[in-house]
């Protein structure tokens, strides 16, 4: 008894600080999932509804859409990308993923307190998308999460969806005889971990552990063209993902016919985009020769107009871009679009389009990631990806390169010759997706010679637009690219 009482304070003054350090943490739990819902308003709504939609007609990979939720807040930045199919199944399963690692991501945020420096926090969440030969799909997804310096995590998820039947399927469903199989998938596992060089720090135990003939092991894989590729578990605080590609000759015997694939000798024509280059290049000639035919007489008169260069960032999207195509088309303007290299491989016939009605094209990295904090290999691949499949689409290059958010030092620099674009009027669409904001965050930054900053992601922005053209218009600006306002 006695014992107790004099325990009794401690154990007030205990009890009471860890309600207010409770209280403290849920505030500010509460404050960045109020100010990351706000940032990403448009996509909590997609993740219930985006379901009913699906355009399968836009879409490079048949029946299958990306989400893109991208989030500029400086303290909750994050960049997530995510497919979409017309499959409820489907839909739920990768929405469930993709809001672990957000809440993941949002508590750890809250657990390590903030410094006030910038974009010290980032979530990257990028996807591929493989499709076999069959007509499945394989989805990879790619997690990077990082808190300041306490935290860097990565993690892979994978799922794979037969669309036709909106079945996803495990590798265990895919083999003949399940047992036998297994002890081969170990073995063949086994052996490429010993072959591969970058493994090679991989310890003893840990190749006994991840190689086991236990289906948990073999969770997470894709279909290739080429390969089944097994992506075993992992440390998720080392970078070192132990990726296994098997190709189809060594384990077409275990899949089941459907999924055989005859391994060809050596393929002879297997780069049709390469000739696609060849024939855009010429066509590419004409359109140069009636550059700015408009703009000749009224040279001097345009010269001396206020100009400004309008925006938009991280598409293209099927509807959106399309809508603002028409409003640019409406007041006879042309614009810059700093396109994702992941969207415009999913939607190549709107970017088509965007170059077609003769806008700009400009660079934004492949899967929007804070490219300060990552290597130079990676930076090199984001820019370099993207400005590829943008050319292969187009038949033109991109122009400039914007940094996701904003964010580049020296080498960032170093890893291309495209001039850097920035901006100095911040609409906030991403933020607000009010068509009201949006005019009046024109209306108060606009100058001569200001790059206008928009997202052609979200519908509230193309709602918007028509009323900030006529605005620009009517204080006569005239609408050039960013090229022309970089060149002065
Ligand atoms: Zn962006």
């Amino acid at each position: 008894m006695r014992r107790e009482k004099r325990k009794l304070p401690i154990f007030d003054i205990i009890l009471t600080s860890l309600t207010l350090i409770l209280i403290a943490a849920s505030a500010y739990l509460l404050y960045l999932y109020k100010s990351s819902s706000t940032a990403a308003h448009d996509d909590s709504s997609a993740l219930d509804q985006v379901t009913s939609t699906i355009d399968e007609t836009n879409s490079n990979f048949k029946g299958i859409k990306i989400i893109s939720e991208i989030s500029n807040d400086k303290n909750v930045p994050f960049a997530i990308q995510y497919p979409q199919s017309s499959h409820t199944e489907f839909n739920d399963k990768v929405k469930k993923y993709i809001k672990k690692i957000k809440h993941d991501y949002l508590t750890n945020l809250a657990t390590h307190k903030q410094k006030q420096s910038e974009f010290t926090n980032e979530l990257n969440i990028s996807f591929e998308t493989f499709a076999h030969p069959n007509g499945t799909y394989s989805f990879v997804f790619l997690s990077n999460q990082h808190i300041q310096d306490y935290l860097k995590e990565t993690d892979i998820y994978t799922v794979h969806l037969n669309n036709d039947k909106g079945k996803m399927l495990t590798l265990k469903e895919l083999v003949n005889n399940p047992e036998e199989s297994l002890q081969r998938l170990s073995k063949l596992t086994k052996q490429q971990i010993e072959n591969d060089e970058t493994l090679q720090s991989m310890r003893l135990e840990e190749i006994e552990q991840y190689t086991k003939p236990v289906w948990e092991n073999f969770e997470h894989f894709i279909f290739t063209e080429e390969a089944l590729v097994l992506y075993l578990p992992y440390d998720k605080n080392k970078n070192n993902i132990p990726i296994i590609p098997l190709s189809y000759d060594k384990i077409n015997d275990l899949l089941v016919d459907d999924y055989k694939v005859q391994v060809k000798e050596e393929s002879e024509n297997e780069t049709p985009s390469k000739d696609d280059n060849t024939s855009k290049e010429s066509d590419a000639n004409a359109p140069d020769s009636n550059e700015n035919p408009s703009n000749e007489s009224t040279k001097d008169e345009l010269d001396s107009a206020k100009k400004v260069a309008l925006t938009f960032d991280d598409g293209p999207d099927p509807e959106v871009t399309t809508r603002i195509l028409k409003t640019l088309e409406k007041y006879d303007a042309k614009a810059t679009f700093f396109m994702l290299g992941s969207r415009v491989e999913y939607y190549p016939e709107i970017a088509k389009m965007v170059e077609e009605a003769g806008h700009e094209l400009g660079n934004h990295s492949w899967t929007h990631p804070d490219l300060t904090r990552a290597s130079t290999e990676k930076i090199y691949n984001e820019i370099s990806r993207t400005s590829q499949i943008i050319e292969e689409v187009t038949g033109e290059k991109p122009y400039s390169f914007r940094p996701p958010y904003g964010a580049f030092n020296d080498s960032v620099r170093q890893q291309t010759d495209l001039p850097i674009a920035l901006w100095d009027v911040d609409t906030l669409d991403w933020k607000h997706r009010n068509p009201q904001q949006l005019l009046s965050h024109v209306q108060n930054g606009v100058k001569d010679g200001s790059v206008i900053l928009m997202h052609d992601i979200h519908a509230s922005t193309a709602d918007g637009l028509d009323a900030v053209m006529a605005y620009l218009q009517e204080n006569g600006y005239t609408f050039v690219t960013f090229s022309e306002i970089e060149q002065q």
